[in-house]
């Protein structure tokens, strides 16, 4: 980290647990047009800012009702990107934004911009939104109630389904202009039969005839395993798989429709996937901060790994518009109870965050569970 002064110093906590507060209380900004632009709705999480800490680029959240309440605070950009973040009015770091992408400035020949076919996440990710609807999402009994895939649609930010083509091209550019490394594909779901992996598997060899670029696709659990080894075969190399929650009860209560998919057919489908993209290529997503208790959650981590599936936990972030807009991010000492033991977890599996080809659980910026992988 680059500190201020050596009186400072002393009093600064671990990079590791640094970002886990900002992650939890949010950033105040005092320029919010800094840097990348912030994820405002889409799929998974969203309403984050990045940043750069040290070495490590995270996302932390600026949009949501806790973040206007943060400790934390970061003044706008110096001319060569830097900002001083401050922790109760105190300098205690300085930190970067990234700067904006350059494929965002390109459209298609039809005048479409690229970045609403797909966006960078952190600094060196490309993701998109396959499908931009889902057969959950119109419908409250069945949406999951943390979601926000509609609104960035409804408000033209995005559109509702990009094509292979569309995808190609803008991930050739993205790498090119901006040193892309990987990519996320996640879609809604449009079925109840192969739950996206259809498209996903056209949009990555779609990808793959464009430019030659690691890619996780994410998608809840197809109903037959052998969609595993045509994802694979379409050149996905990595799979995402996400719980989101637990414990049948939370399940049931914040995702009811996803809920229907049971976690045992989850665990079927991680051992079955685990087979096909090796141990540490399979991760789930768990938000940790939806009413799982943190032994559920060690515990769920602990038979993932053993399964070979690296279980991303991160911090729910409250996402405005949602009907958990208002509800309590996880404390920081919430998180600090689960994430060291996770950490040394997958550590000592050696199924870290870096041997991971592609996908979220590489990138690592939605969570401070990367910094706490030491065995
Ligand atoms: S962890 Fe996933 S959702 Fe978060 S910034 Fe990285 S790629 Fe995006």
């Amino acid at each position: 980290m680059d500190h201020l002064s050596p009186q400072l110093m002393t009093s600064l906590p671990e990079p590791e647990h640094l970002i886990l507060d900002l992650q939890s209380f949010g950033l105040r900004l005092n320029d919010l047009n800094a840097g990348v632009a912030a994820r405002k709705g889409g799929a998974g999480p969203t309403d984050h800012k990045a940043i750069t800490i040290g070495d490590r680029t995270v996302m932390v959240p600026v949009y949501t009702g806790a973040a206007k309440y943060s400790p934390f605070e970061a003044t706008g950009p110096a001319l060569d990107g830097s900002a001083i973040l401050l922790r109760d009015g105190a300098p205690i770091a300085k930190i970067k934004y990234p700067r904006q992408a350059r494929f965002y400035s390109l459209q298609t020949f039809d005048g479409l911009p690229y970045w609403k076919i797909a966006q960078l996440h952190s600094h060196d990710v490309l993701a998109t939104t396959v499908l931009q609807n889902c057969i959950r999402y119109t419908d409250r009994a069945t949406s999951c109630q943390f979601c926000a895939i509609g609104q960035s649609l409804a408000e033209n930010r995005t559109i509702a389904h990009k094509t292979p083509e569309q995808l190609g091209e803008v991930a050739r550019a993205a790498v090119l202009l901006d040193g892309v490394k990987h990519m996320v594909l996640t879609t809604g779901t449009p079925n109840v039969i192969d739950r996206g992996a259809a498209v996903l598997c056209e949009t990555a060899r779609g990808i793959k005839a464009a430019i030659d670029i690691p890619i996780q696709a994410q998608c809840e659990p197809p109903r037959d395993h052998g969609w595993f080894a045509k994802l694979r075969d379409a050149g996905v190399d990595t799979l995402g798989m996400h719980l989101e929650a637990v414990t049948p009860e939370v399940r049931a209560r914040i995702m009811p429709g996803k809920a229907t998919v049971s976690l045992e057919r989850y665990y079927d489908a991680f051992e079955a996937s685990v087979k096909i993209f090796g141990r540490g290529q399979v991760s789930t997503y768990i938000l940790a901060g939806l009413g799982d208790t943190a032994e559920a959650i060690l515990e769920a981590c602990e038979r993932l790994v053993a399964i070979g599936v690296y279980p991303f936990v991160v911090p729910f972030v409250p996402v405005s518009g949602t009907p958990l807009a208002n509800a309590p991010a996880p404390t920081p000492e919430f998180m600090r109870s689960i994430l060291p033991a996770i950490g040394r977890m997958v550590a000592g599996a050696r199924i870290r965050s870096a041997d991971i080809k592609a996908g979220c659980g590489k990138c690592g910026a939605c969570s401070a569970l990367a910094s706490y992988e030491v065995a």
